[in-house]
């Protein structure tokens, strides 16, 4: 039985403690445990350091007071006492377990407490309480429990999709409060790769993701488009990869609206909203990367500045909305006037800027020019009425009238002024030389038709020398004409645009059909083996009817094929066609002797001189010009002589217009020679008067 009411003395309490209980020592020495000893009349007898750190209670303060009144909280008292009565009296233990107690500060602490029943020397029951502070384990069990719940509401409340994956980018979990944004139901994509499941553009757009942030970690983000039953969804991807781990969490974020957002702005910035063409802004950005280009590439570019005639006229007579239908449909002509990489922008009002990229030749601005001008010719229906509107076009090109945007804007806006001042409806360019150039060329081109049918042609020859006994040998076949209109015009300058306007093709074979029966007439009439060369090009390898008209013309003139010579440039090969390659091949096999023209101008490739069948190497005038007055030219001219022999190939030298020249050249070996010196070309009456005098 307990007793309450005879307790004993403190100091007596604490004696008995220490005489009495040799386990004190160890419990003295840690304090990491809170123990305390009470009697069977709860009056404490025991309480060690940890007891004093746990609950604030010094020793002296906790012996002989009763447990209940120090820790026990009030609502637990009257629990504890009977249940320490309840050991005591009847043996029913304690059981040990998680109790919130209370600390002299009057804070709950929790404690994990067990408990223990002795019987000492004086036959007392004394209970030993053994408390672990579990207050520092409920704190971190505590704090894991709220990022959960945490992470929950945050994955509830953020519309993100989240994916947890494994290095190789199988998803093992995901959450989504938006359902509707997941690509296939997560029964579908649940252990699978991400990359199986999505559209291959956005599956290598993850492989390559994932790859990067695991080798390089950080985060990485992304955008990128999937095709969804509600609409077209754009999405930003972040990712981070956990090392320790090896898992990549994956974070997508709908930026549909910020997608809209930004392509509006956009457009807004670099657009013009009536005709959705370039603005002034994006379309002199563009020129400066497309003049960056040319500059890399040694093109030319062109800058066409338009203006609409009388186009305020239009506005204030018919009203601006007529006037904004003529600017979008005028828009849409220009369109498609140009190639696809060429720009049309709108610079404002009724100004318009066009951008040709990639030119070789001013007059390809001019053809363009033409064709805007002509596309604008046919009138426009605007609400059932039909308006005749035109152009007036500045040229500006690149490298020759700017070296940058801006100044290549002002000076086709200055070229375009001074197509108002001829008259509208006309373009010009900027410098006075292009615009005459360009009417000169177009006059030429427009005499050239029907010239060959009103027998404007005619073959003139220049003749062939042998270096070594002095006798003609041949003759070189070169076109003349003579236009009443344009006096005569020189094969430098028609046989390029005979060659752009696809002409060259009948021109070519009047020439070959002349010259073969002349060297017919010739042949007879000098009693000798003379040839005959002629020149060929390249526009002329594209007639596939080439072959036969050639055969055909050896046999009606009757001359063996080895008496004709065919003279190309290298530009003829570095066309690189195959169709190329083969009719030089049937040449070959026909027996027709091959020529190459204009040695040392092009790139003079050896290679070239090997892989096909050339039988004459002809060194261009420009360097037997030089040969007795420059070193370098004559080394140059040598070294060819001597590799053309190595080759097997006869040498020609053109352009010998002094006796000097043909000397050294005799001395270098050259075969066969041709210039001035000799003769001009001649007619075909008197070159069969013609009489070696050397
Ligand atoms: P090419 O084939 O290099 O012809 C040689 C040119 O040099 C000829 O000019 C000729 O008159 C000129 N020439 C000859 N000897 C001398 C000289 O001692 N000094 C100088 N300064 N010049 C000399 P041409 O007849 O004006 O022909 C120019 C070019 O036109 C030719 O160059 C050729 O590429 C082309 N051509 C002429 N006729 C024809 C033709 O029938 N068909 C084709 N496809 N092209 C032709
Ligand atoms: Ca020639
Ligand atoms: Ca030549």
């Amino acid at each position: 039985m307990v007793c309450d009411d005879k307790l004993p003395d403190k100091k007596i309490l604490a004696q008995k403690i220490v005489v009495n209980d040799p386990l004190h020592h160890l419990f003295d020495a840690v304090d990491a445990v809170a123990v305390q000893g009470y009697n069977e009349n709860r009056q404490v007898i025991y309480w060690n350091k940890g007891s004093e750190l746990l609950y604030g209670y010094t020793s002296k303060e906790a012996v002989g007071e009763k447990i209940e009144d120090l820790i026990i909280p009030q609502p637990m008292k009257g629990t504890v006492i009977a249940g320490i009565k309840n050991w005591i009296s009847n043996g029913v233990e304690i059981p040990a377990g998680e109790l919130i107690l209370r600390r002299k500060d009057g804070k709950n602490i929790s404690v994990y407490s067990s408990h223990a029943l002795f019987t000492n020397q004086y036959n007392q029951k004394q209970i030993y309480c053994i408390d672990i502070n579990l207050s520092d384990l409920k704190h971190v069990e505590a704090e894991a429990e709220l990022t959960e719940h945490m992470l929950a509401a945050t994955f509830e409340v953020i519309p993100d999709l989240f994916f947890l994956m494994t290095a190789d980018g199988t998803i093992i979990d995901y959450h989504a409060s938006n359902k509707a944004n997941l690509y296939v139901s997560p029964a579908e994509f649940i252990g699978r790769p991400m990359t199986d499941i999505l559209p291959s553009e956005v599956a290598d757009q993850f492989k390559c993701n994932m790859l990067k942030i695991i080798t390089q970690g950080g985060v990485i983000n992304f955008e990128y488009e999937l095709v969804m039953p509600h609409g077209v969804i754009y999405f930003e991807a972040r990712m981070t990869y956990l090392a320790d781990n090896k898992k990549i969490i994956a974070i997508i974020r709908d930026v549909t609206e910020q997608h809209q957002a930004s392509e509006f702005i956009k457009m807004h910035a670099y657009y013009d909203t009536l005709t959705q063409l370039p603005n002034r802004f994006l379309a002199l950005d563009r020129l400066s990367q497309m003049l960056n280009e040319a500059e890399r590439n040694n093109e030319k570019t062109a800058v066409l500045f338009l203006d609409l005639d009388d186009f305020k006229k239009v506005n204030d007579s018919l009203g601006h909305e007529v006037g904004d239908k003529l600017l979008i449909e005028s828009a849409i002509r220009l369109k498609n006037i140009v190639r696809k990489d060429d720009t049309v922008g709108r610079l404002g009002g009724d100004e318009f800027i066009i951008i040709l990229r990639s030119l070789t030749y001013d007059h390809n601005a001019l053809f363009v020019a033409e064709n805007l001008l002509r596309s604008f010719r046919n009138p426009f229906k605007i609400d059932g009425r039909e308006l005749i509107l035109t152009l007036s076009i500045g040229i500006a090109m690149f490298p020759e009238n700017g070296k940058n945007s801006s100044e290549l804007l002002r000076n086709a806006d200055t070229a375009m002024y001074k197509a108002k001042s001829l008259g509208r409806n006309t373009y010009s360019f900027f410098t006075k030389e292009m615009n005459v150039n360009m009417l000169r060329r177009l006059e030429v081109e427009e005499q050239m038709h029907g010239a060959l049918e009103r027998g404007e042609f005619e073959v003139y020859y220049q003749p062939q020398i042998d270096a070594i006994n002095k006798k003609i040998i041949g003759a070189e076949a070169l076109l003349r004409w003579y236009n009443p209109a344009l006096g005569n015009v020189t094969p430098d300058e028609f046989i390029p645009i005979a060659e752009h306007t696809g002409l060259i093709v009948p021109i070519g074979q009047f020439v070959l059909k002349q010259a073969l029966s002349f060297l017919n007439i010739w042949q007879t009439e000098q009693q000798t083996s003379l040839r005959i060369a002629v020149n060929l090009s390249p526009r002329q390898f594209r007639d596939t009817e080439l072959l036969n008209f050639i055969e055909t013309s050896l046999t009606k003139a009757n001359i063996t094929a080895d008496k004709l010579e065919l003279e190309i440039t290298e530009g003829v090969l570095m066309i690189g066609q195959a169709y190329i390659d083969n009719a030089l091949m049937k040449l070959h096999e026909l027996g027709v002797k091959l020529s190459m023209d204009d040695f040392g101008t092009g790139y003079s490739s050896l290679s070239y001189l090997r892989q096909y069948a050339f039988d004459i190497l002809k060194i261009d005038r420009s360097f037997i010009n030089g040969i007795t007055s420059n070193k370098a030219d004559c080394d140059l001219v040598k070294a060819t002589i001597a590799m053309a022999h190595s080759l097997g190939l006869k040498v020609v030298a053109e352009g010998v217009e002094t006796k000097e020249q043909f000397e050294l050249l005799n001395q270098l070996e050259c075969d066969y020679l041709q210039g001035y010196y000799f003769s001009k070309a001649i007619t075909m009456k008197q070159l069969l008067d013609f009489s070696v005098t050397f």
